[in-house]
């Protein structure tokens, strides 16, 4: 075993005996460990920085306990987390996540992907996380609020538009940073840089609710394109049917190709003529209501995984939530005649499915670059909202555009340095790496 190797493992294992119980973050630290040994071997000052076992120790949690009266009049109690993970290219910077899986190994594992995620972006921002296993589900607009209400309580002390900058996740838009920032407000004054994703009226940027979506179908396009292909008439299929899986969907066909069939946690609808996204957003976004409400006629609805679905495609767009792609299904994507998997989610295939992309040469968006448009554009928020300027929706768009080709430059050039050809999964991995490394040793042990 080389020395990097060895230095790799020895890490790993560690962190493994500490962690055990922590599976997505593992998984997470694993994925990135398996492909940055060619980086460790050619600059040595990373094994002399111990710049592994530092990157992988969050520099702060603060677990918290979230209490709140529904209209009920019933007390409930929620946890709530904020991972201040890495500080060394800016101020953490990253979303909430409300959904009832939440706990501080999902916690840690978005947070570290956030930290790789957000230095891609050429941006001065950290990365960290935060939520609540509160299940927004179903509730009234008053027990949102509410909840919103107690997290903030405790939350605000430790945020700031130059410290910690949350924004939304699964379970939070722009109605919850509403509600947190109304109460951050109440304690602090206002600061309307502590939050980004706010609502347009609250100093909100035009084109935040859209940007993780385009900006993954101007990342994909760019793969596409470097490899001699594009979206034009290609068959698509995108998992989820939340913000993220919308406005994927939406580009994907301003740019000519056709997405056959979307999801939600229950099942799967399948629409050769294409989803009809108008009527999709009328049932998801103003309605609040299932998938399986969705009918046209040429529409089938079915219970189930969407990557259960058998029927040829080109290109697959997992917008939904972690580990939704096992080894079975990215074997059955691949059946299915697909060449390209790119991610709007937050890891959402496994190292095994990975693995099977890489041997069968899939054209492979890793979400830390793919779905880097979400961020990007919260920091353009921050920009706006920093300079009291509030610009056009064209200016938004353009930068991010700008933003996501330049990712895929900088994942390409790297491949190119490092002779990886199309090896997409390990050029981001290594130029995230390196960015975040570098600014380690510059700040020296801290
Ligand atoms: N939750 C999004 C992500 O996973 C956006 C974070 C943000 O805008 O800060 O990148």
């Amino acid at each position: 075993m080389s020395l990097s190797k060895d230095y790799i493992e020895t890490v790993y294992k560690k962190l493994e005996e500490r962690g055990a119980h922590q599976t997505e973050f593992l998984q997470a630290v694993r994925e990135m460990f398996n492909t940055i040994e060619p980086v460790i071997e050619k600059k040595p000052d990373y094994i002399k920085w111990n710049i592994l076992e530092q990157l992988v120790e969050p520099e702060r949690i603060i677990t918290f306990k979230v209490p709140w009266m529904d209209q009920a009049g019933k007390i409930n109690i929620n946890k709530g987390y904020r991972v201040q993970f890495n500080s060394a290219k800016g101020p953490y910077k990253g979303g909430l996540r409300f959904h009832p899986s939440v706990n501080e190994s999902i916690m840690k594992f978005l947070a570290f992907e956030q930290i790789f995620k957000n230095s891609l972006t050429g941006l001065p921002i950290g990365g960290g996380k935060g939520g609540s296993d509160f299940n927004p589900k179903g509730k009234s607009d008053i027990d949102i609020m509410r909840f919103c209400q107690s997290f903030m309580t405790e939350l605000h002390r430790h945020i700031g538009p130059q410290l910690d900058i949350p924004a939304g996740d699964i379970g939070v838009g722009a109605r919850e940073i509403g509600y947190l920032y109304g109460q951050y407000k109440r304690l602090n004054g206002s600061e309307t840089g502590v939050l980004t994703g706010k609502p347009i009226s609250m100093n909100g940027s035009l084109g935040r609710k859209e940007a993780t979506g385009y900006g993954l179908v101007y990342y994909t396009d760019e793969m596409l394109r470097a490899n001699g292909k594009s979206f034009q008439n290609q068959k698509v299929v995108v998992s989820g049917s939340g913000n993220v899986a919308i406005y994927t969907i939406k580009k994907v066909q301003e740019y000519g190709g056709t997405v056959i069939a979307c999801s939600d946690s229950n099942g799967y609808i399948y629409d050769e003529s294409g989803i009809d996204v108008t009527l999709l957003q009328e049932i998801k976004e103003i309605k609040h209501l299932r998938l399986s409400q969705y009918q046209t006629q040429t529409s089938h609805y079915s219970e189930g995984s969407i990557w259960n679905l058998n029927k040829r495609y080109d290109i697959a767009l997992p917008c939904a939530t972690q580990n939704e792609i096992d080894k079975d299904k990215a074997q059955k994507i691949i059946t299915n005649g697909a060449y390209c998997v790119s991610e709007g989610a937050n890891m959402p295939s496994t190292i095994d499915a990975i693995t099977l992309y890489q041997k069968n040469k899939v054209l492979y968006g890793p979400a830390k670059a793919a779905n880097a448009g979400g961020v990007a554009t919260s920091t353009l928020e921050m920009a706006q909202n920093a300079s009291h300027s509030h610009w056009p929706r064209e200016q938004v768009e353009n930068e991010l555009k700008a933003i996501m080709k330049n990712i895929f430059d900088t994942v390409n050039k790297t491949c190119e340095t490092y002779n990886l050809g199309n090896n997409y999964l390990v050029g981001a991995n290594i130029a995230a790496f390196t960015q975040v490394a570098d600014a380690m040793i510059y700040q020296g042990i801290v």
